[in-house]
Order: C-alpha cells, then structure tokens, then sequence
C-alpha cells in the first residue's frame, strides 16, 4: 500500500533565490518519522537530505513546483507511491471533449 503524505529525500539540496530549501539530484521518497526510504534505502547511510517541508508530488520533475533542480526521480520509489509504469505524465495531447 503506498504511503499517504511522503515527504522527500535527496542527493543534494540547494536554496533558490527566495530561500527555500529544496531538493536537488536524485529524489526518494520518505516517510517522516523513519530513517529510511520508501525503496528501503537508509538515509543516515546513503547521506541523503531530508526535506521534510517537501511534499513528494512537488518534487516530481514534470509537475512539481520544487522541482526545479531534480534531475532523476527514483523509480523504486516512484512505483511504491503508486506512479504507473506505463503512464507518461507530461503529455496530454487528448484532451477530452
Ligand atoms: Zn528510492
């Protein structure tokens, strides 16, 4: 069952121009409260940030608002909260009528 309310943990994290802090790399998701990922990574080990400000769908690269310095999204993880396989998200050329 996918995890409701998952927050992020990233590779790397940098501060855009308003301050905010904000993931960066490659983004997990994690469960606050946990020291692990949703794939099973440990994240004291793996040295990932954790961003618990950040919601998973917003450090998605195709529709996030804090995404902005994403450049992999774990697939593991991806699929743990629920992402299709097969789904692509950033195209919609059939709108419907
Ligand atoms: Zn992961």
């Amino acid at each position: 069952m996918a995890p409701k309310d998952a927050a992020v943990a990233a590779s790397d994290s940098w501060v855009d121009p308003d301050g905010f802090r904000a993931p960066a790399g490659l983004v997990h998701a994690w469960v606050r409260g946990t020291n692990q990922t949703v794939c099973g990574v440990q994240i004291s080990r793996a040295r990932l940030y954790r961003f618990s400000h950040v919601q998973w769908v917003d450090a998605q690269p195709a529709t996030g608002r804090d995404a902005d310095e994403v450049r992999e999204v774990c697939r593991k993880c991806a699929a743990g909260m629920g992402a299709r396989r097969d789904t692509k998200p950033w195209r919609r050329d059939n709108p419907r009528p």
